[in-house]
């Protein structure tokens, strides 16, 4: 059956779809012609994940599912947040957004910090929520050049290399997004039956 994934990004497109096998036929919002900006207007990751799952399910017709991360400092009163994207401003530079949170801890000792993904799934207009969380702490400089985003700031609890250090596929395994990911996965996978019952009782795009 068919499954939108709210995503232009082949990466994650690709990681998923390996994880579901056969059971679902995964597209991208290319595959479904969907070329506009999706509303991004929430003031939480639960929010934003919802409207952007939901947008897909109004106006295009297909089941779906979206993904929202955010940074969420202890210190900061859980900065950036929804807004890590556009910490430092619309340009979404990297190295600009992390600048800001160092500069912000430059005094701060209580370093705590943690990656939140939440995954909203939309199916026949119902809505289900997966979330994953890799803790750790907020380094005092810049450390590797892997990954992206926050991930040479970010050192995971437990382990002695950055985000940006470590190999992508140990990330992977400890990740936020993985973390989500493998609830989405096994709630797809356990409820199949469930999702194929509605899919056919709905809206046709099964
Ligand atoms: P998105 O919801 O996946 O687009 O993530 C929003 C923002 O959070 C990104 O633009 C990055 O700044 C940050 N982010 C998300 N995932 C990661 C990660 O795995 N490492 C570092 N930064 C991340």
């Amino acid at each position: 059956m068919k499954l939108v994934f709210a995503t232009n990004n082949p990466h994650k497109l690709n990681e998923i779809r390996n994880l579901l096998g056969n059971r679902y036929e995964l597209l991208g919002l290319a595959d479904i012609g969907c070329s506009e900006d999706i509303p991004e207007n929430q003031p939480t990751l639960e929010g934003n994940a919802s409207e952007k799952a939901f947008y897909v399910f109004n106006h295009f017709g297909y089941n779906c599912f979206a993904d929202d991360t955010g940074l969420e400092i202890e210190a900061l009163g859980g900065e950036p947040g929804v807004f890590s994207a556009r910490y430092a401003g619309p340009a979404k530079n990297p190295n600009d957004n992390m600048q800001k949170v160092l500069e912000k801890m430059a005094e701060i000792k209580q370093r705590k910090a943690r990656f939140r993904t939440v995954i909203s799934l939309v199916i026949d207009g119902k809505e289900w929520q997966f979330e994953g969380i890799v803790e750790g702490e907020i380094l005092h400089e810049k450390r590797g050049t892997e990954g992206f985003g926050y991930d040479p700031i970010f050192l995971p609890a437990g382990f002695s290399q950055s985000f940006a250090q470590m190999p992508l596929a140990e990330k992977n395994q400890i990740s936020h997004r993985a973390r989500a990911i493998e609830k989405l996965v096994r709630f797809l996978t356990e409820n199949s039956g469930i999702a194929t019952q509605l899919l056919n009782g709905c809206n046709g795009n099964g």
